[in-house]
């Protein structure tokens, strides 16, 4: 056993079905009299429904998040933080709503409630990654992770059939990316093959029936999973090409994600053979890791190329420039050759290659 360290993130877990029925109790137990709930504008009736929940105990409803978090619109949201005397944060949604919710506590040292509904992770994480003049930047900190984190399954059914592959796809992309990272830890180890074995049973059932709830339920605890190593772990080549790739061309988030794993489990399989080993088992079994990956996102019907996501093919070499630059810690040498290739097999949808 090599030495290792684990510093377990101090995130209460409600995980159930009907558990949003938890939520007063837990403002309650937070002493939270003026709340704030955030939301997406999609999810602005899901918002409205909390309120309810919590009535008597509402300062106000903020349904404006959008991706990214851009500086602007926490700016907007603070105002009435401090308009309304906030006192605690509720978020419900996916990465935006909790983005938002973290951007505001960051600032305020306020306390978080969050309600995920898709399988992005972030609610488990200290890391906030906003936008200022389209320039994206990432922060860790204590005030950013969440207090209270419910999951509430029935909150997951009706997220629509292609947002569940890729932001499923997008889970997993964390904990690949953990079972390799320089902090990586016998705990995180187990939650990792743990949270790809629970997706890459949920996710094909989805497909077939997305009201199928024990394959909702195995999704939802797969993300958690994946979303603990995410916050406990550092990431490297994959969430490095996101999140250039995300940045240069506007690309959706979970799509990307889904589009480039396979390429970047591939790229450092030489480096990472235990690593990879264990993804292909947490899969089911299989030749090799980036392989296994893209035969599963073809399968599920997810997108396998940047190109169908609106990225230009002119934009192959500014990403492998911007990707070589201020790298990430990766297990394999990031090179701009071998990373141009990578990007351009993932730009025509081609499969990964290893070597
Ligand atoms: P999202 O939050 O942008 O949601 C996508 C859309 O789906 C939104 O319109 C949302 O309202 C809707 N939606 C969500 N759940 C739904 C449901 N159950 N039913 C119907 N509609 C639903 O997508 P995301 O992929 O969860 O989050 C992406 C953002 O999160 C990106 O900005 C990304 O950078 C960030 N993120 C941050 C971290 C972190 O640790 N900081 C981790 C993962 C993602």
């Amino acid at each position: 056993m090599n030495e290792f360290l684990y510093e377990a993130l101090p995130t209460r877990v409600l995980f159930g079905s009907g558990t949003v029925r938890r939520l007063r109790g837990e403002v309650e137990r937070l002493g939270l009299t003026r709340v704030l709930v955030l939301a997406t504008p999609q999810q602005a009736r899901d918002a409205g429904a909390l309120r309810d929940r919590i009535a008597g105990r509402v300062a106000g409803v903020f349904a404006e998040a959008i991706m990214h978090t851009p500086t602007e619109l926490t700016e907007a949201a603070l105002r009435l933080v401090r308009a309304a005397g906030v006192d605690g944060l509720v978020a419900i949604g996916g990465g935006s709503a909790i983005g938002l919710g973290k951007a505001i506590a960051d600032r305020t040292d306020l306390p978080q409630i969050v309600l995920p509904t898709t399988y992005a992770g972030s609610e488990m994480t200290p890391i906030l990654g906003e936008t200022r003049n389209g320039a994206k930047t990432t922060k860790r900190g204590p005030r950013i992770l969440p207090e209270v984190v419910i999951y509430d399954i029935d909150l997951t059914m009706t997220l629509p059939t292609p947002l569940s592959v890729t932001s499923g796809i997008n889970a997993m992309a964390h904990a690949a990316e953990a079972l390799y990272a320089r902090e990586r830890n016998p705990v995180t180890t187990l939650m990792a093959q743990e949270g790809i074995g629970a997706l890459a049973r949920a996710l094909p059932a989805i497909v077939v029936r997305p009201d199928d709830r024990a394959a909702r339920a195995d999704a939802l605890y797969g993300a958690w999973l994946c979303g603990v190593c995410l916050g406990t772990a550092g990431m490297a080549l994959h969430h490095k090409l996101c999140h250039v790739l995300g940045g240069l061309f506007n690309l959706p988030h979970a799509e990307t994600h889904a589009i480039v794993l396979p390429h970047a489990i591939a790229y450092n399989a030489p480096a990472t053979e235990e690593a990879a080993g264990r993804i292909v088992r947490a899969m089911g079994g299989g030749s090799d890791a980036g392989s296994v990956l893209f035969d599963f996102t073809g399968r599920l019907g997810a997108p396998r190329a940047l190109r169908a996501i609106g990225m230009p093919e002119s934009g192959i070499d500014s990403a492998a420039a911007a990707a070589t630059q201020d790298p990430y810690w990766n297990p394999r040498p990031v090179e701009r050759e071998a990373l141009r290739d990578l990007i351009a097999r993932a730009w025509a949808g081609e499969p990964p290659v290893s070597n």
